[in-house]
């Protein structure tokens, strides 16, 4: 069985990928990059987020000898130009404080009225060769954004994103609703294709 290696340290990706490739029928040894521990973080230099989750997925790829899948992703808001993109987990200054970023953007966006709210997360899933061969695919999520955080669910930006078609925020789906429509359970799931040529 090709074992694969997954670019992150965060098992809720690992759990949502195992669940792709296991509905897909595709035999797996997903394993994160913790399995690594000497192999060390990529610089996200990168200025688009496929460019970011193909400079992971190639590192790994290469410091493993295995076939690796990395991803990149972030919420851009329309009003913003599309920022904070590749800035979202890093908006207020602090990487990963996923409050301070989520109040800063709500505070810029305080008096921006519903109509003009609507923002997409995006998801880059990438898949890297050992021999350099590269798949890179993208998935969205559109919607709008709240005044107000509500639920506590997920990560990041999920208690002001509201899905189109949903009443409630990311924040208030259960896991299993949002990676059915998140923009990473698309990448990941349109990764597949290339996940089972490596299966052979
Ligand atoms: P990463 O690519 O998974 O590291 O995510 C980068 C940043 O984008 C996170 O720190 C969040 O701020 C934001 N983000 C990405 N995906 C999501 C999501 O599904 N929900 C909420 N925030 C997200």
């Amino acid at each position: 069985m090709t074992r694969l290696i997954l670019a992150t340290r965060n098992a809720g990706k690992i759990t949502e990928l195992k669940a792709i490739l296991a509905e897909a029928g595709l035999p797996h040894d997903l394993v994160g990059a913790e399995a690594y521990p000497d192999v060390p973080d990529v610089k996200e230099t990168g200025v688009t987020f496929a460019e970011n989750a193909l400079l992971k997925a190639h590192a790994l790829a290469q410091a493993t000898g295995h076939p690796a899948i990395a991803d990149d992703s972030g919420l851009c808001v329309d009003v913003l130009g599309g920022a904070p993109g590749i800035f979202s987990a890093r908006w207020s200054g602090t990487h990963g404080d996923d409050r301070a970023n989520l109040d800063l953007l709500l505070a810029q966006l305080a008096d921006i009225a519903p109509e003009y709210r609507s923002a997409h997360f995006a998801c880059a899933a990438a898949l890297a060769l050992p021999d350099g061969t590269e798949t890179v695919v993208e998935g969205r999520m559109p919607g709008i954004l709240r005044h107000e955080p509500s639920g506590t669910n997920g990560f990041g930006y999920d208690p002001i994103l509201q899905p189109n078609g949903e009443t409630r925020t990311c924040a208030e789906l259960s896991p299993a609703e949002k990676n059915a429509i998140s923009h990473r359970g698309k990448a990941f799931r349109a990764l597949v294709p290339a996940i089972s040529e490596l299966a052979g």
